[in-house]
């Protein structure tokens, strides 16, 4: 809800994308933008001791900061994600780093942030250097606690997401995966981030927490402090400073109506998602945690179309075990129970890492070393995976589908390792679903193109236009630059959409679309007239969706993709897709409208 507040600053508006929809204001933190700025000074003789006593106050200071940071994860999180923090308090007691320290304050009278930085700097390179991938992890391990020793030493308060004191609007260059699964719900009002486009995991994580989200606010990062007072629109993606007593005017008025066509929707909850003229469009909802699981059910979603598992594998010192996976899938699987959960096997790589796992750096990472490439190599963490998915089905409707398939040869080295899993399985005496549903996700240009090949081979499609997109367009779907270029309804696109759907049809099985074009309720009549049988999105815009689709039939969707393969632009196939929606769904538009 819009506070009143009194202004005593001119208003300073900066425009983004808006990712994840919502109005909220608050205080704003800026996160992240804490860089220590090291000066030399010699100290005297008679000040040794106290610049001794300085250094000592500062890794006692750190010891108690990381211990109650690593106590309140453990509360949170468990045992295993609060581990990450042994090896930070280990470095605090390095007697090597420490001696050294105290060795150039006493003989060369160095100032203690000095000799700190550069004798923690000096450690942090030849760590890097050794080939030994547990020191080298050390070495992160040690920039991070010598950053905060630094901090402690110049007196200034540490930063973290995880022990955000008042709620706040969290300004960042970039939020990494592990900042955005550990983020305090209830202290992160909004966030919003430099870089970043709808489709990048940030934007993707604010949408499944519900939490109202604004990226590509280009350099804002660095010309707003912490401590103004802000309104974040992640509907239209804009961040207002200081914003006018008019504009949290407007915005209130806005958010009232929003308000009402909110709870207008409630009333569908249980009704079908179908057409006028009766076509069922699946509605699925994408999600990423277990705890996602009540949102879904809350917004009457028709299933889980896309459980992203990466997140599971995010946070944490080690692999989880098959046993550990099986509980986050099993708790699903159960939850959701009769309605259908897609578990997509493990997606790691693009702009998605894991911090204990030693991936060297690649120029083009999401045209590299990802998602079913990597399970294909790293068939031990995939057999852990598939266990744990095939264990889970049978307390569900689990269907299992693998990210990035290129073609049919690699769908068939996945089908052997999933023999494989069944094969142990059967040995060990566990039972699971024998007749599970395996599907591909068509996200590649060459997946798209033997759509009819592939579809003999699997049991369902699912679309990931996040990424079918930037391939086939190539524009790099997390970079703001170049985001007016990341275009859905391109001509290329749309025919590559159609393409798939009827390759699936012909061959017998349902198509649906997990990607963010999904969620865009403007594209409905477009993939509704496809012929898509699923689409899934965020939880919270299934209600939005439900009501186009039971607005729309299938004949007007129909004409609007017989229209649409006729049109040479872009802009010229959005506005049609835009134009039916907006006639038959006003309201819905304007919850929507930037
Ligand atoms: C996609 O690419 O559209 C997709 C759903 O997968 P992700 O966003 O996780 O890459
Ligand atoms: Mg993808």
């Amino acid at each position: 809800m819009i506070e009143a507040h009194t202004v005593s600053h001119l208003e300073r508006k900066f425009q983004g994308i808006g990712a994840s929809p919502g109005i909220i204001t608050g205080k704003v933190f800026v996160y992240g933008r804490d860089e220590v700025a090291v000066v030399q000074k010699e100290i005297r003789g008679e000040d040794v001791g106290s610049e001794i006593g300085r250094f000592e106050q500062a890794l006692l200071l750190t010891r108690q900061q990381l211990q109650e940071i690593q106590k309140r994860i453990i509360e949170d999180l468990g045992e295993n994600d609060g581990a990450i923090f042994d090896a930070h308090l280990l470095v605090l007691d390095d007697p090597s780093l420490i001696d050294e320290v105290v060795r150039r304050i006493q003989e060369e009278h160095q100032n203690v942030e000095f000799a700190f930085e550069n004798v923690s700097t000096q450690y942090f390179k030849s760590l890097l250097n050794i080939e030994d991938a547990y020191l080298r992890e050390r070495a992160a391990d040690i920039k991070d606690v010598a950053h905060r020793v630094l901090r402690n030493l110049e007196g200034q308060s540490s930063q973290d997401l995880r022990t955000l004191v008042e709620p706040c609007i969290v300004l960042a260059y970039d939020l990494s995966p592990s900042d955005t699964a550990t983020l305090d719900r209830a202290k992160v009002l909004g966030f919003c981030t430099d870089i970043g486009s709808r489709t990048s995991h940030t934007a993707i994580m604010a949408r499944a927490m519900d939490i109202p989200a604004v990226v590509g606010l280009h350099d804002s990062s660095h010309q707003i402090e912490s401590g103004c007072f802000a309104l974040l629109d992640g509907y239209g993606g804009w961040l207002y400073i200081n914003p006018s007593e008019q504009t949290l005017y407007d915005y209130g008025q806005l958010e009232h109506k929003r308000h009402t066509i909110e709870v207008s929707l409630e009333s569908l909850r249980d009704l079908p998602s179908e057409t006028t003229d009766h076509v069922r469009v699946m509605l699925g909802a994408n999600i990423e945690m277990p705890s996602d699981v009540p949102h879904v059910l809350e917004n009457g979603a028709d299933g889980v179309g896309l459980f992203r598992t990466e997140y599971i594998f995010i946070n944490r010192k080690d692999m989880p075990t098959e046993d550990e996976q099986y509980r986050a899938y099993a708790e699903v699987a159960e939850k959701m129970n009769p309605k259908p959960v897609i578990i997509r096997t493990l997606d790691l790589g693009g702009d998605k890492f894991l911090s204990h796992l030693e991936v060297a750096r690649e120029m083009n990472p999401f045209l590299g070393w990802r998602a079913i490439r990597f399970c294909l190599e790293r068939t031990d963490i995939f057999q852990d995976q598939l266990r744990a998915i095939l264990r889970a089905s049978r307390l569900g409707n689990v269907q299992i589908m693998y990210p990035m398939i290129s073609g049919v040869g690699e769908l068939r080295r996945a089908n052997a390792e999933l023999d494989k899993a069944r094969q142990t399985l059967r040995e060990r005496g566990i039972a699971f679903d024998e007749k599970i549903k395996v599907g591909c996700m068509i996200e590649i240009p060459s997946a798209a193109l033997t759509a009819d090949l592939l579809a003999k081979e699997t049991n369902f499609f699912s679309v990931g236009t996040n990424d079918l997109i930037q391939y086939s367009l190539a524009v790099d779907r997390v970079n703001e630059k170049i985001a007016h270029l990341y275009e859905p309804t391109h001509p290329a696109i749309i025919r590559s959409l159609k393409n798939i759907a009827d390759a699936a049809h012909k061959a017998g099985i349902p198509a649906g679309i997990c990607g963010e074009m999904a969620g865009d309720v403007t594209m409905a009549p477009l993939l509704v007239g496809m012929g898509f049988d699923e689409l899934s999105t965020s939880p919270s815009v299934v209600p939005q969706l439900k009501k186009l689709v039971r607005s729309m039939s299938k004949a007007q969707a129909n004409e609007v993709v017989h229209q649409a393969l006729e049109l040479s632009t872009g802009d010229e196939i959005r506005k049609l897709s835009v134009n039916l929606a907006k006639s038959i769904a006003p309201d819905i538009m304007e919850l929507s409208a930037n």
